[in-house]
């Protein structure tokens, strides 16, 4: 049987970065094994679907290279992939369920089911709507045929529940966690389906669905696990258990600090994205997200694939081919993930190195252009050569590098004060007065060495006079090598910088 997994997100909010996860083990579970990734838009609750979040969605998969093969946006065998357009799909399903003694039709007013919780409080309990307490509600088990027919023909808030079976044992198998057992009295009558919308609860949709698109594995997220009882009970009742898909359900991502899930609030408070992608919502409200504060998309793959997952190896630099080739659910482990923010920069910085120089100066001239730099391509290709070791983030390249483009017409006054006294203003123009004679060729690796030369041929300390020199040609008295930054500007410009300097102090 050929692999079909399926990312269902719910269009809620921006995708958290968990979710975002979710989808890559799916994707890599299903690319291992040659067969389909599906992306199923979850909308069938429409109190809290949010504009713009499916996009959002859509975009954040494609910004990571989870390229689903079927779906929303893309089409496929089984569409429409979209819950609100399937809705004619399920009540037929609920009804089935009702026909077979598997569910009931209930009329219980909101007033009626918050009397109902009321009482049980007062008595100290939580009331659940199960097999204890169905027998006094109003529904189509304590009704009569004609009573029940007429409220469904009159009325239109009513809704199909299940019929929670009483003293079962739910015996249920995670790929994860292995062997789960619960008893179905602790479990309630959960609606499945709702006149007043014509629309599915979660449940029923998803379950209806996953049959519908011959889903063989559901990978998700823990919170799922509670509702895996009745969905397990949902195949049965539909008849559908030997097809029925295999379940694991992934450990969460903690804080960094401190127990609990990784939330929002984390972020803001540590300064990191908990998202892939910057979102505003709909009140205007912004969330940073991890491309735009310049993440490279395999960068944040790669360290979303190792929250979670090991390969067993020391290694942790994973294209995303090798990702598919390494990744199993067997070496995804059972407890939570913290999540370490400067880990996520670690990988980034790992990228870059890795990146070509060329890519990187492509990524940098916009950002030279937002600073009124105009800069030749070659020049700033050799800059990036020479800067992207210090770098975690492309918007780096400015601060390290920044007087590589432009003069400085400021001088750092603490390194000025340390550096710009004695002897060394004249010094440094000694030195200019010997570059300016200097007839090699200004290249690093010779203006470099006949510097040196020269200072330690006059007995200067290397270091003090260097660092003169430094705060001359770049404002601040420690950043790139001298010999590199002689040989960036150039002799005009490095003797126009001395000049400058010594006029200013
Ligand atoms: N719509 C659910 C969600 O938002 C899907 C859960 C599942 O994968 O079954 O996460």
């Amino acid at each position: 049987m050929k692999t079909r997994v399926r990312f269902a997100p719910s269009p809620t909010g921006p995708l958290h970065m968990g979710g975002v996860r979710t989808a890559l083990y799916n994707y890599l579970y299903a690319k291992r094994r040659g067969g389909d990734f599906i992306l199923r838009i979850e909308d069938t609750d429409s109190h809290r679907f949010v504009p713009g979040a499916e996009q959002y969605i859509i975009e954040s998969l494609r910004w990571c290279g989870i390229v689903p093969d079927e779906g929303v946006g893309i089409g496929g065998p089984h569409a429409p992939y979209r819950q609100s357009e399937r809705r004619e799909i399920y009540r037929q399903y609920a009804e089935q369920l009702v026909a077979s003694g598997h569910a009931y039709y209930a009329f219980d007013s909101a007033e009626s089911l918050e009397q109902a919780r009321a009482q049980a409080e007062a008595s100290g309990q939580t009331f659940i709507y199960n097999s204890a307490t169905r027998s006094a509600m109003c529904n189509s088990l304590t009704l009569s045929a004609e009573e029940t027919e007429r409220l469904l023909r009159e009325t239109d808030t009513w809704t199909i529940r299940f019929k929670m079976p009483l003293g079962r044992t739910v015996q249920m198998d995670d790929l994860i966690r292995g062997h789960v057992e619960i008893n179905s009295d602790t479990l309630d009558d959960k609606v499945l389906w709702k006149r007043a919308d014509s629309l599915p609860t979660y449940h029923l949709a998803n379950i209806v669905d996953d049959h519908l698109m011959e889903i063989t594995e559901v990978i998700r997220g823990e919170e799922w696990l509670p509702s895996l009882p009745l969905h397990y009970l949902l195949y049965e009742a539909f008849g559908w258990q030997d097809s029925m898909p295999r379940f694991a359900h992934l450990p969460l991502l903690l804080k960094p600090v401190g127990n609990g899930k990784l939330s929002k609030r984390d972020g803001d408070k540590m300064g990191f994205p908990v998202f892939p992608l910057r979102w505003v919502s709909p009140t205007g409200e912004v969330s940073r997200g991890y491309r735009e504060d310049g993440y490279f998309p395999e960068a944040f793959v790669n360290m979303l694939a190792l929250l979670g997952w090991n390969p067993g190896t020391e290694q942790e630099l994973f294209s995303m081919e090798e990702l598919v080739e390494a990744f199993s659910l067997e070496k995804v482990s059972k407890s939570g993930a913290k999540f370490n923010p400067e880990k996520a920069k670690w990988f980034n910085r790992e990228y870059l190195r890795g990146k070509d120089d060329a890519e990187l100066a492509e990524a940098f001239l916009p950002l030279l252009e937002a600073q009124g730099v105009r800069a030749d391509k070659a020049f700033v290709v050799k800059v990036v050569a020479l800067i992207k070791e210090r770098a975690t983030f492309v918007s780096d390249f400015w601060d390290i590098a920044w007087y590589l483009f432009k003069a400085p017409t400021e001088y750092d006054p603490k390194d000025a004060a340390k550096f710009w006294k004695d002897e060394n203003p004249a010094r440094v123009q000694e030195l200019a007065a010997f570059v300016r004679d200097f007839d090699g060729a200004f290249e690093r690796d010779v203006i470099g060495p006949a510097l040196e030369e020269y200072i330690r041929s006059r007995e200067w300390p290397m270091g003090k006079v260097m660092n003169a020199l430094r705060l001359a040609l770049t404002g601040s008295g420690s950043g790139l090598g001298i010999a590199d930054v002689a040989a960036l500007i150039g002799k005009e410009e490095f003797l126009a910088r001395v000049d400058r300097c010594c006029k200013y102090a």
